[in-house]
């Protein structure tokens, strides 16, 4: 799943998110204020490094598709 970066509209916090393409439109909700002004910013799919020790690998490598890197989203099926 690819990590999508949403900026905090109340309190301008950024964070991420793990989020599945068909999850892409839920509502987030900001960690440091709780509320939902949130607006997700361009989609930027893991090709870099998250900070909290997880591996994220580089996309191509796993069959996948851009969206979610792993072959679980619509799109993959689509694919295969
Ligand atoms: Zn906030």
């Amino acid at each position: 799943m690819p990590y999508y970066e949403f900026v905090c509209e109340d309190c301008n916090t950024k964070f991420e998110m793990k989020r599945c393409i068909a999850e892409i439109d839920d509502p987030a909700a900001c960690p440091q204020c709780h509320g939902n002004h949130v607006a997700r910013q361009v989609s930027r799919v893991m090709a870099f490094s998250h900070g909290d020790g997880g591996s994220v690998s580089a996309l191509g490598d796993t069959g996948g598709c851009a969206s979610c890197g792993g072959g679980s989203c619509a799109s993959c099926s689509s694919h295969n």
